[in-house]
C-alpha cells in the first residue's frame, strides 16, 4: 500500500487540493471494484483528502464507511432527493425558511469530504449551486425579515470559504439588528482540522454570539489534531456543539455512542443532537430503526454524563421540522402519581 504523509502540509489549501477524487486513486490503498465505485462518483462526487484518508486507512471500517463510496449508493431507489422539503421551504436559493425565527443558510456547496450518508447529497459537490449572488440575495431576504433572529450558516461546509469570505458574511449579518445568533455547522474539526487557523479564530471572534455545531459520528475521528482544533475554537469564546448521524456499522452501538459522547466533552464540545438518519435516496445500508436508536438513548441517560446526553431528532418528511425522542419513562400516569422507571430499570412511584 501506498503510503500517504498528510503530516508533510503546512496549508490546508495543498491538503484540500490533494484529495483523492477518483476511483482509480483510491484504489492505491485500498482494495476496491473500480468499475462500480465509477458509476457511484458518476453521479455522487467523492472526496477524501490526505488527512482523513491516513485516519480512516490506520483506524478501519466505522471511518471508510463514511469516505468510500458504496455501490448500494446507486442501487437505491427509495427516499427521495430532497425529503425535507428544503427547496420548497425556500423563498431565495440556498435559504430554507421553516422555523419563523432562524433560517438555514448554505452558503458552500464544497466539504472537506463528501460524506456517503449525506442529507444534502443532491446539492454537495455539485458546481454553482453557490455563487456570490446567491449569497448576497440571501443576506437581503434576512435583512428585509425581521422576524429572523438566529442564522444556520451551513452548505457544503462554510469554513471551506476563505477567511476574507467568511468575514465579509458574517460582518453582513451582524450588521442586520434582528439578527441575534450566529451559528455555523462545520465538520471541519473532523474532516480537516487543519483548516482550523489561529487567523481564522481571529475573524470569528469578532461576531459573538457565535455558536458552533461540529459534527463528529466515532470515538477514533477525535484525534489530537481535531482536539486542538476544538481548542483553538473554543479560546476563541466560542461555544462548541456536535450534531452527530446515527449511522448502521458505524456507531450504532450503545458503548461506542458513549464512548464518543464522553470524549466530545474532553475536547470542549457538547453533544448537540443525534440525528436519526433521514430517508434520502441512496442513504438506505446506513438507516437504523428508531428503536435501535431510542435503546443507544437508554444507554446514554444516566449512564453518563447530563453534560454529554444530546436529544436524539427525527426531522419530519415534508418540511415538518425537527422532533426530540425519548425512550419511555413514564410507564403509566393515574390520579395524583406516576410510575417511572429509572436508568437502571428500577420503578419508582413519583407524586404529581
Ligand atoms: C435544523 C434546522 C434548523 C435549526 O433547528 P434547531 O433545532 O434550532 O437547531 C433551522 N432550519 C432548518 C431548515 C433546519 O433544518
Ligand atoms: S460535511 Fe456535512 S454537508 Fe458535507 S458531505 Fe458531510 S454531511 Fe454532507
Amino acid at each position: 500500500m501506498k503510503e500517504n504523509g498528510y503530516k508533510k502540509y503546512s496549508d490546508w489549501h495543498c491538503l484540500l487540493s490533494d484529495s483523492i477524487n477518483s476511483a482509480e486513486a483510491l484504489a492505491e490503498y485500498l482494495p476496491l471494484n473500480i468499475s462500480g465505485i465509477k458509476r457511484v462518483t458518476d453521479l455522487y462526487p467523492m472526496r477524501i483528502n490526505p488527512y482523513y484518508l491516513s485516519l480512516m486507512i490506520n483506524t478501519g471500517d466505522n471511518l471508510q464507511k463514511q469516505a468510500v463510496p458504496d455501490i448500494r449508493e446507486i442501487e437505491d431507489v427509495s427516499g427521495s432527493d430532497d425529503p425535507l422539503c428544503e427547496e420548497k421551504q425556500s423563498p431565495v436559493p440556498n435559504l430554507t425558511h421553516r422555523y419563523p425565527d432562524r433560517v438555514l443558510f448554505m452558503v458552500s456547496n464544497q466539504c472537506a469530504m463528501y460524506c456517503r450518508f449525506c442529507m444534502r447529497k443532491r446539492k454537495v459537490g455539485s458546481p454553482f449551486t453557490v455563487t456570490d449572488s446567491t449569497i448576497n440575495t440571501g443576506i437581503e431576504y434576512i435583512r428585509k425579515n425581521n422576524t429572523i433572529r438566529d442564522v444556520i450558516i451551513s452548505g457544503g461546509d462554510p469554513l471551506l470559504l476563505e477567511d476574507e469570505v467568511i468575514n465579509r458574511i458574517l460582518r453582513a449579518l451582524r450588521s442586520i439588528r434582528h439578527i441575534e445568533i450566529l451559528r455555523i455547522h462545520t465538520r471541519v474539526p473532523c474532516t480537516l482540522p487543519q483548516r482550523i487557523t489561529k487567523n481564522l479564530a481571529s475573524v470569528l471572534r469578532q461576531y459573538h454570539p457565535l455558536f458552533i455545531n461540529t459534527h463528529f459520528n466515532h470515538p477514533d475521528e477525535i484525534t489530537n489534531e481535531a482536539a486542538l482544533s476544538c481548542a483553538v475554537l473554543a479560546d476563541a469564546g466560542i461555544p462548541l456543539g456536535c450534531q452527530t448521524v446515527l449511522l448502521k456499522g458505524i456507531n450504532d452501538n450503545p458503548f461506542v455512542m458513549r464512548t464518543l459522547m464522553n470524549k466530545l466533552l474532553t475536547v470542549r464540545v457538547r453533544p448537540y443532537y443525534i440525528h436519526h438518519p433521514d430517508v434520502v435516496r441512496g442513504t438506505s445500508h446506513f438507516r437504523v430503526t428508531v428503536k435501535e436508536g431510542l435503546n443507544i438513548m437508554k444507554s446514554l441517560h444516566g449512564h453518563a454524563s447530563g453534560l454529554c446526553v444530546p436529544q436524539y431528532m427525527i426531522d419530519l418528511p415534508g418540511g415538518g421540522g425537527k422532533l426530540p425522542l425519548l425512550p419511555e419513562y413514564v410507564k403509566s400516569v393515574s390520579d395524583g402519581k406516576i410510575l417511572v422507571e429509572n436508568y437502571r430499570g428500577e420503578l419508582f412511584v413519583y407524586p404529581e
